[in-house]
């Protein structure tokens, strides 16, 4: 029997013994950078001479690892093995797989800090920030594999006296995981591990920017037991390497994480169906967000300030939950305003291995630019209140960004920035607050700080996001309590962490036996 699902609690740096640990660790993490990493395929380590190259985001030219990239004859040849695999990996027992995964989680447990740090490095994250994602990526090997446990037997179904009926669900196939940077290993590790348990195999594409971590994730599920060939590991071009398994006839699944962009790019591509394709291709496809915090009038505004602070800028604003628009209700614009300024002030944007950083770098080159058009966008659309600059002397560090007195239909309230703006537009009422809430194309998260009984159930109705939380910021979902994935342009709301995912990477399949 294993023991009922509890989330993986967060490691608290203020206790001199867990800083000391980390920094160790970091220490040890910055003297293995720089070290070449091959693909796996069946097993076999494979090296190529092109490179994918990891820089660390708060010290470019810190090099965090040289990845061996693969192009179209090598996807090939992991389709081959995968396809291989899949014929006997599908008919193993669902107990076993998921042994593989409690036994990972606690191989990652027993080595958390060593992962936080070599999150801190590659992604760029704050020590609270790397944390959290490992402790999400132990949360999905835990979750997953005892959601496997439940559904392994399938659903009771009526039969009559003359039959015996069988409902169960049955793996899909080969499947294709295309990772975001973002949540460099939960994402990463929740999107290839759920099919691995549910009977498929898997073909892991990472982010180009952050490959090492999933190399790190393949040792991981080696020492766990997996069997070689049930996930290849295969970084590469997007463009190359992720059309090209996105295009082939025996890609069953594609599990894809990232931006709008590609992935509706992607979901079209998926729908074709190619010489020898015996099937519609399945997919999952998770996609930005532009999130929303609504402040009615009567709440308490110094924890909606904080929640907005916290969710505009942790992580730099790199989340697809992050709230980049705030909605406030016009009686407490100004003073909710005034006091997400006066909190801004103290976001300390720094080095990312420093203990008491609050905010570190953006991921790239292309996110920094990015995102200081979009100041540049926003400062002709709205008042531009603090922040606005960048520098890229040393990292790609971006300073935390307030604009007010947006029309909620500007550009920088409409488009998904991915970087640390937040911008204000005010509401004459409630009911209006929810219509501009609900003006943009996506439903990803959303939250609402009131007091009013009779809004939170308006809105509970009519904002229509994927994740809408009350009288709390709009980030930090935990897997198996707030089940993650969004609305309309922001995806198929899989919900990853929640009861249902497994089942989208299944079939169903009735049996009935005359007696
Ligand atoms: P991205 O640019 O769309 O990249 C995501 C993945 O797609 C990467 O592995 C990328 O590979 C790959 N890719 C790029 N072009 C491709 C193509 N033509 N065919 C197949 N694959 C291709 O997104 P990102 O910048 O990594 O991540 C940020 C985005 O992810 C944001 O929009 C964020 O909101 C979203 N996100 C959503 C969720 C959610 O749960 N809804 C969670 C996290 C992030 P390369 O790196 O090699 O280009």
């Amino acid at each position: 029997m294993v023991t009922p699902y509890k989330h993986e609690p967060f490691t608290d740096y203020s206790i001199d013994e867990n800083r000391k640990e980390l920094e160790a660790e970091l220490k040890k993490a910055e003297k293995s950078l720089g070290k070449d990493y091959p693909l796996i395929i069946g097993g076999e380590r494979i090296t190529t001479d092109e490179k994918i190259v990891s820089y660390n985001p708060a010290n470019k030219d810190q090099v965090v690892g040289y990845v061996s990239k693969a192009n179209k004859e090598i996807a090939e040849k992991a389709m081959k093995v995968a396809d291989e695999t899949f014929q006997w990996w599908r008919k193993t027992k669902p107990e076993m797989r998921a042994d593989i995964l409690f036994r990972a989680a606690a191989i990652v447990r027993r080595r958390k800090q060593e992962f936080t740090a070599h999150l801190v490095l590659e992604g760029g994250k704050p020590w609270k920030e790397a944390d959290a994602d490992t402790a999400e990526a132990i949360d999905f090997m835990e979750y997953y594999g005892r959601q496997m446990l439940q559904i392994k037997d399938g659903v009771g179904i009526n039969s009559r006296e003359i039959e015996n009926n069988r409902y169960n669900y049955i793996p899909l196939g080969v499947t294709v995981v295309i990772s975001p940077w973002n949540f460099l290993f939960a994402i990463m590790a929740g999107t290839a591990l759920a099919p691995l348990v549910t009977g498929n195999t898997v073909l892991l594409k990472p982010a180009s920017t952050t490959p090492v971590i999933s190399y790190k994730l393949m040792e991981v599920l080696e020492e766990a037991g997996m069997p070689n060939g049930v996930v290849n590991y295969i970084p590469g071009s997007g463009a190359e390497v992720g059309d090209y398994l996105v295009d082939h006839p025996r890609t069953r699944l594609i599990s894809f994480t990232g931006s709008r962009e590609v992935g509706t790019r992607l979901f079209e591509r998926a729908a074709v169906v190619g010489p020898g394709q015996k099937w519609l291709k399945r997919t999952i496809i998770e996609m930005g967000g532009k999130d929303t915090i609504v402040v009615d009038k009567d709440t308490d505004l110094e924890l909606a300030a904080e929640a907005i602070t916290y969710s505009s800028f942790g992580f730099s604003g790199q989340k697809c939950s992050a709230c980049s628009r705030v909605i406030a209700h016009q009686d407490v614009y100004d003073d909710l305003l005034a006091r997400v300024v006066e909190l801004t002030k103290e976001v300390n944007v720094a080095d990312p291995t420093n203990h008491d950083t609050y905010m570190g770098p953006v991921i790239d080159e292309k996110a920094y630019n990015k995102i200081l058009d979009y100041v540049e966008t926003g400062k002709k659309e709205g008042k531009l209140m603090i922040g606005g600059t960048g520098d890229k002397s040393k990292g790609w560090f971006v300073n935390p960004t307030v604009f007010a007195d947006l029309d909620p239909n500007a550009t920088i309230m409409q488009e998904e920035i991915f970087g640390p703006v937040v911008g204000f537009s005010k509401a004459k009422d409630f009911d209006e607050a929810i219509d501009f809430a609900n003006n943009t194309d996506y439903g990803l998260t959303g939250a609402v700080f009131t007091n009013n009984r009779a809004n939170i159930e308006k809105a509970r109705e009519d904002f229509h996001v994927g994740n809408l939380y009350f009288n709390r910021g709009c980030t930090a979902a935990i897997v198996g309590y707030h089940p993650f994935g969004g609305f309309n342009m922001s995806g198929t709301d899989s919900k990853a962490g929640g009861p249902d995912y497994l089942i989208h990477h299944m079939q169903g399949k009735t049996t009935s036996e005359m007696l």
